[in-house]
Formats: structure tokens, sequence, C-alpha cells
């Protein structure tokens, strides 16, 4: 079963600016072949169709437990995608009626990569890649073998990080939002290949840990990775659990250490989930007939009804 927390894994900067081709971009981490959404189904079914899980508990709970995580990630990416979508929030923008639509008041979405985010969906996220290409079943590979899909986890890792990197060149340098998305998603994703790495090695003996990083970038080149490298993020893996999962420090153990080229010190398992931050409240847009009808009066109707509830 699943449990939802009402934050964001980690605090997104606000936009200074609208950008949707960046936003465009950044759907790239989400929907595309090595995106959230791919890590996400890969790890959830795995975890589903896993055999012998208590015989293999280590392997099975570090699965299942990154794909909580994952799913954190497809929220992480998905808030910043709708951030840099709408820029900057207008004091008091989400009231009145949104004035003469005659007026072309969204004329600057004419010319967007992804058009259709803001006609279907209002400036939001759903899982398609940066062309707007749906993500679909066969990014997915669950085959039962357990090396295999380790294996296969290990590469979707590496995947990701590639992704990430071509993403990040390609934000400009002012664009906070998708910088810090990407600099955090890098640190976790390099744990999670470095998981895969030591699962491997477990269970063959091969020593996989030494192809990371790949690609051949260290993350302390990477000024948004910088202070949740300071923090120790590299170096944690949660459980994502109360009381289940902790069993992946038999493979996370602290007899082991952190990656050459990072910050060094002994890996970590932390009981729980990470404390996360603060999600930026979007704003109603009338002029997009966002979340429509009459926003006043909305509000007030949910005001009333969170005043009953207490
Ligand atoms: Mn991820
Ligand atoms: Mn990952």
């Amino acid at each position: 079963m699943f449990m939802r927390v009402d934050r964001l894994i980690t605090e997104l900067p606000p936009p200074k600016k609208q950008d949707p081709n960046a936003a465009a971009a950044l759907q790239e981490l989400l929907g595309g072949k090595y995106g959230e959404m791919s890590t996400l189904g890969n790890y959830m079914f795995q975890s589903f169709n896993f055999r012998s899980k208590d015989k293999l508990r280590p392997f099975y709970s570090l699965v299942a437990s990154i794909t909580a995580e994952e799913l954190a990630h497809v929220e992480l990416v998905s808030n910043g995608v709708a951030m840099i979508n709408n820029g900057p929030e207008k004091p008091k923008g989400d009231m009145g009626d949104g004035g003469d639509i005659s007026k072309s008041p969204f004329e600057a979405m004419e010319d967007i990569r992804l058009a259709s985010a803001f006609f279907a969906n209002g400036g939001g996220a759903t899982p398609v890649n940066a062309n707007g290409v749906s993500w679909n079943n066969d990014f997915i590979t669950t085959t039962g073998n357990v090396i295999f899909d380790l294996l296969h986890n290990f590469h979707l890792e590496c995947g990701a990080r590639l992704h990430k990197l071509r993403v990040y060149e390609s934000l400009s340098a002012d664009n906070a939002t998708g910088r810090e998305v990407c600099g955090y998603l890098l640190v976790r994703g390099s744990v999670h290949a470095h998981s895969y790495a030591l699962a491997l090695e477990k269970l063959t003996g091969v020593d996989i840990k030494k192809m990371l990083p790949t690609p051949n970038i260290n993350l302390s080149k990477i000024p948004e990775s910088q202070k949740y490298l300071d923090e120790g993020s590299h170096r944690r893996l949660y459980t994502w659990s109360q009381d289940d999962y902790k069993e992946i420090s038999g493979i996370w153990s602290n007899d082991e250490v952190a990656l050459p080229g990072d910050p060094p010190g002994p890996l970590e398992v932390v009981e729980g989930i990470p404390d996360g931050g603060k999600m930026q409240q979007l704003q109603g847009v009338p002029s997009a007939f966002t979340p429509d009808y009459a926003p006043e009066e909305f509000y007030e109707i949910a005001s009333k009804l969170y005043k009953a509830s207490r």
C-alpha cells in the first residue's frame, strides 16, 4: 500500500520568468524513455511481480522502497513543469473574471513547443516527453529475473542521468526552478545507480560501481547539486516506510562509502521519508478558466467546508 504526504520531496525556487519551452524540455525528465514515469513504472511493477520476496528481502525491499521515491520524483518534475509554464505569480492574479478574452491574453502560447500543455492541461504536466509523445508501457522491463531486472535498473538510472545532464545544459542560467529539479534529481539518481550496483555486486561479485559516474562527470561540477552533497544526500537511502524495508541496509550498508569524487563518508539508511519542502501554491488563472467559475465563491465555499472539518 502507499501513503501520501502533502509535501514536495525538495523545495523548488520560484521562476523569475514564464518559459514554456523550458517547461517542455523538463517534460523529457517526466515522460521520456528514461524519465521519472519510467523509473517509477519499472520499479513498481518489478516489486509487484517479485518472486520469493521473503527469501530475497534485501533485494525486493530495495526495489520496493525506491519505487516510492520515484513517485515523489514524478511529483517534483510535474511541479517544476507547472511552475515554469506559469512564471512568477501575480498578486491576486486568481481573483476577478480574467478580463477581455478577445485581447489575446495567451498570445505568448502561440509559438511554444508543447502548445497542448496550455490548451489541454492549463499549463500543467502530463506523462509526455519533450516532443509531446506519450510515455508508454514499452519503457517498462519486468522479467522476473532478479539479475536482469537490477541490471536494467542500473542502466535506467545511468540513462536518467544522461537525460538530466542534457536538459540541465539546455536550461538558461536564470532558470532556477528547472536547474534545481535537475541538480536534486542528479544526486538522487546517483544514489539509485550506486544502490543497484551494490545489489548486483552482492549477487554476482562484479564491482559494477567502478563504472560510475556514467556519464563521466562529477556532481561537484553542478552548482545546484552542491547543497545536497553538503547535506550528505548522496550517501542516504530512505525506507519510505515506518516499519518496513529496513533490510535495504544489507545492501546500502555503512561499511560501504560514497563514490570517489563525491564528499566522502559512510552510506546511511534512513527509516522513513525525507523532510521534503513546501509546495508552491499555483494560483488560478481566470483567463484560462482555472479553477473557474466564480473564484471568490469557490474560495468561500471551500473555506466554510474547511472550518466545518476542524
Ligand atoms: Mn527518479
Ligand atoms: Mn532513480
